[in-house]
Order: structure tokens, then C-alpha cells, then sequence
């Protein structure tokens, strides 16, 4: 009796505390109130904490009775959300509280994001503040900022303020399922100056779309085209059998997905058999695609006028109006010709963009369904004065990650384009001596009879940050199940939470 009222008790407090901050709109780049509330937590169960500049918060609490002088851990998730709501939806995550509702065992929010990824691990950690018969070591608590937006909280982390050399991160969505290692990645802008001429030539537009598009990370391996350079490959074929003269070629909307379509006008001196190669091309490219992206479908024809639906859908990409409206301030549409790259130049371009290596390029020798080192084209821009692309790479290694974006700086140089490289983190490789790991399966094995599935993950993780700037850190993500992340059908299995909360602190007894 006494153990069933605190198993309610502990449900009670850990869906109090996830409603609680559910109630305060914690989108990333704006936690300040949610952080306010995790202090005002730990505060009135007796623990002071500390909110840095960049906006992570830390909480320090001593181990329990005899427990004091074991190693520190570290419990750590983010306190920001990727806020989005439904097409209608009147409640806007950023700015509203959470409508929370339940649908049998599962939580969610009317309209909007749930905030499960990483509310579950505030609620975890702000109910282990208040547990009185927990034993555990002395913990540290961290809940950073602005993770969703490219770890920033972690990155800006000063980890000199870090005791603890195991930490459980509690930032991942399948029960059973520990993350131990991740990729690393590396963003790289490439541009290409442009000297644009006014040409009086009949002008095409060409678009390739309906592909699955995906995640870079989590997608790449999965065989889907990407529709940027796909379209380039299809522009080259045409400006080998013609004269060809690129306007623009526009796809992609983020670094990190793979493009589902793209989009080009470019002037030709013989349209009809620029029309009739780019046909046989597509059609060829289209066909071989089939399985992994069955819907994959194209559209040519002259600029202006008799256009398909399918182009028509196409001549804007990224829905933002730009490929249309960077190609009328280049002279697309304007009588007197239009304005375009060389011939010379769109072939460069062309050539770079159909030669870059794109997508999988290694797998793991240890996992060997995962995949080792990947880039993607993401974004793929063209202004009237430079041709921009934008790469996302990623790689188990940090040599395979710097190889990589060395062989593309080269080829991008040799075309005369710069190259930026931003947004650097590091891989969490994987350690095979670790203490954490094998105490983890004893218990989830007596818990359950079964052996946890351990992966590692081809995306970015704050883990990598940590494991790379504390040295000898042993480290283990772990959540509960959680459904459509970063969508408004996100959902949360509430017993899922306490099952891995009770699991928590298991752990914890033993550290
Ligand atoms: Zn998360």
C-alpha cells in the first residue's frame, strides 16, 4: 500500500511539474521565465542555482546520507522548445501556454509542439528536487539554453564550472533505446562571384520536385534524391548540348534538410532542344528513383506563359517568393533581354554543383548501418552578384568531418568561389570503457528482461559538446518515448515518463 501511494505520488509530482512548464511559453531564444521557474523550484526544496550568461542553469545538490563524497553526476537536458502550431492554430507556442490534453496514455498540446522534447527533462529533474527518500550522489543539474538552434547554450558553457565526469543526458525519445555517441558536423558557405550580361535569348524554366526530402542527419542514407542537385545535373546535361545561360537555380530552405525541390530559369539560343534533353534526362533520373522517392516529378517550359501546375508550384521553392523575385531584379520577365550568367560561368557552377560529393559517403566500420560521414546541399541561392550554396556535414570523426570539408573548400576554390565555414561542433565518439553503460543494462535488464538497445546517431547531440571539453567524461542519453518531435503532433507517453523517471533514480542509487 505504502509503495503504490508513492508511485501516485511521484506521477503526481512529475505531471505537475511537466504542466507546470508546459504554462510557461519557453520557445529557444526566450527561456528566461522557464528558467526563473526552475530557480523559484530549487530554491523551495533548499538548493541554490545559477543562471550563466547564455542562459543554462545549474543546480547543485549534495548526495544524499553517506553518499556525499561519491563522484558527481550530471543531469542535464534544455530548457528550450522548438515551438510550432498547426496551419490555424490560434495559440502560438512562443507566446502562449500550452493547451496540454490527453489521449489515453499520451500527452499533447491543442494546435501546437508539446515541449516534451526536452520538457520531460525539466519535470525529471525539478521531481528529484522534491524526492525525500531518493538516495543518490551529489548531482549536478543542468538545463542549458537554446539547444534547438545549434546547442548554443552548450556551446557557450563554461565548463570549468563542471565537477561531475558521468552524465546522463536526458534529451532522447525511445524508451530502451541508450544513444551513446553522435555525429559531428560542420556548416560550409560557398559563393561564387557572378558577372551578369543582358541577353536577348528566349528564356526556359525548369523545375524538379515532389521528392521526400528528410533530415539530413537522420534521413541521409535513406536514398532520396536531392532535388538541388539533381536539377543541376539535368542543367548540365542540357548545357552540353546547347548553349546555356543560367538566370537562376533556387532550392532548399534549411541547412539541415534535404531539398524536396528546386527550380531554374536559364536562356537558350535552341529551347526546343533544350526542352527535348533536359525530357530524356529528368525522365531517366525520375525513373531511377522510384522506389525512394516515388513522386518525384519535373516541368520545362518557356518562362512566361503556358506554364504547368507543376511549375507553377515550383517557381518558388522555399514558398518565400524569392527564387521569383531574385530572378525579376535580374531581368527575368523584363522585354530587352534578360539578365544571366556566362555560358562559361553556369557551366563552372553547374559542373561544381553535379561533381560535389552529396549525401552518404562512409559507414561505420563498428555500426555498420550507421552512417560514418555525410554531407548535404541544403540551401542553393542565386543573387544577382554571387551563386551561393550552403553544406551541412557530418561525421562520426573529427578527421572524417575536416577531410570532407577540405575536398569540398578545394573543389569550391577551384571554381573561384569562397568558402565560410560556421556553426563547428564536435563528435561524440564513441568510448568502449565506460562505467555508466554496463550499471545501465544491469538495471534496465532486471527492470524489464531485457537487454536496452545501445546506438549511436548520425545528428547533432549537446553530448558531443560536453565529451569534447571534459576530458574522461563517461556519457549515456536516455529518455522516454516520445512521438513527431518538433511538430504539433508531438506526443508524450506519460507512463513511458514513469517508467524512465523510476529508472532515473535506480541509477542514481548505484552511482
Ligand atoms: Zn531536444
Amino acid at each position: 500500500m505504502q509503495e503504490k501511494n508513492r508511485n501516485t505520488d511521484r506521477e503526481e509530482r512529475l505531471y505537475r511539474r511537466f504542466a507546470e512548464y508546459a504554462a510557461i511559453p519557453h520557445p529557444s531564444g526566450n527561456t528566461a521565465a522557464a528558467s526563473e521557474y526552475c530557480l523559484e523550484a530549487a530554491a523551495s526544496a533548499g538548493y541554490r542555482g545559477e543562471r550563466d550568461a547564455a542562459g543554462n542553469l545549474l543546480i547543485r545538490v549534495p548526495g544524499t546520507q553517506g553518499r556525499s563524497d561519491r563522484p558527481t553526476v550530471i543531469l542535464q537536458g534544455h530548457l528550450d522548445m522548438v515551438a510550432v502550431r498547426e496551419e490555424g492554430s490560434e495559440r502560438d507556442p512562443a507566446q502562449d501556454p500550452l493547451d496540454l490534453f490527453w489521449e489515453g496514455d499520451r500527452i499533447g498540446a491543442r494546435g501546437t509542439s508539446l515541449g516534451g522534447d526536452d520538457g520531460v527533462a525539466v519535470a525529471m529533474c525539478l521531481a528529484l528536487l522534491e524526492e525525500k527518500e531518493a538516495p543518490h550522489p551529489p548531482l549536478e543539474i543542468l538545463l542549458t539554453a537554446d539547444e534547438e538552434i545549434g546547442l548554443l547554450g552548450a556551446s557557450a558553457l563554461d565548463m570549468s564550472r563542471l565537477q561531475g565526469r558521468l552524465l546522463l543526458n536526458l534529451d532522447s525519445e525511445e524508451e530502451g533505446v541508450f544513444i551513446v555517441g553522435c555525429a559531428g558536423g560542420v556548416r560550409l558557405d560557398i559563393s561564387m562571384p557572378v558577372c551578369r550580361t543582358r541577353e536577348e535569348m528566349p528564356c526556359l524554366h525548369a523545375t524538379l520536385y515532389g521528392g521526400r526530402g528528410g533530415h539530413s542527419g537522420n534521413d541521409i542514407h535513406r536514398g532520396r534524391l536531392n532535388a538541388a542537385v539533381g536539377l543541376s545535373g539535368l542543367l548540365r546535361s542540357v548545357s552540353r548540348a546547347v548553349p546555356l545561360f543560367l538566370c537562376c537555380l533556387d532550392g532548399g530552405e534549411k541547412d539541415n534538410a534535404i531539398p524536396d525541390r528546386a527550380s531554374a530559369y536559364f536562356l537558350t539560343p535552341d529551347p526546343e532542344k533544350a526542352i527535348r534533353v533536359f525530357r530524356e534526362a529528368a525522365e531517366a533520373l525520375c525513373a531511377s528513383y522510384r522506389e525512394a522517392d516515388p513522386s518525384l516529378s519535373f516541368a520545362i517550359g518557356p518562362a512566361s506563359g503556358g506554364r504547368d501546375a507543376g511549375a507553377e508550384r515550383c517557381a518558388d521553392p522555399a514558398g518565400t517568393g524569392r527564387a521569383t523575385e531574385d530572378c525579376a531584379s535580374d531581368g527575368v520577365g523584363i522585354s530587352g533581354g534578360r539578365l544571366a550568367l556566362t555560358a562559361e560561368e553556369s557551366r563552372r557552377w553547374l559542373d561544381f554543383l553535379s561533381d560535389a560529393p552529396c549525401g552518404v559517403q562512409a559507414m561505420r566500420e563498428d555500426f555498420p548501418d550507421i552512417v560514418h560521414t555525410s554531407l548535404n546541399l541544403g540551401i542553393l541561392r542565386s543573387g544577382s552578384e554571387r551563386m551561393h550554396a550552403v553544406y551541412a556535414i557530418r561525421s562520426a570523426s573529427e578527421a572524417g568531418k575536416a577531410e570532407l570539408a577540405d575536398t569540398l573548400s578545394a573543389a569550391a576554390r577551384a571554381i573561384g568561389a569562397e568558402v565560410h565555414r560556421r556553426g563547428e561542433y564536435p563528435a561524440w565518439e564513441y568510448r568502449p570503457d565506460s562505467r555508466l553503460r554496463p550499471l545501465m543494462q544491469r538495471i534496465w535488464r532486471a527492470q524489464t528482461g531485457r537487454p536496452a538497445r545501445e546506438e549511436i546517431i548520425h545528428a547533432g547531440l549537446e553530448c558531443g559538446i560536453f565529451a569534447a571539453r571534459l576530458p574522461g567524461l563517461d556519457c549515456v542519453s536516455l529518455g522516454p518515448a516520445l512521438y513527431d518531435i518538433h511538430t504539433a503532433r508531438e506526443r508524450l507517453s506519460f507512463s513511458s515518463l514513469v517508467r524512465t523517471y523510476d529508472y532515473l533514480l535506480a541509477i542514481l542509487a548505484e552511482l
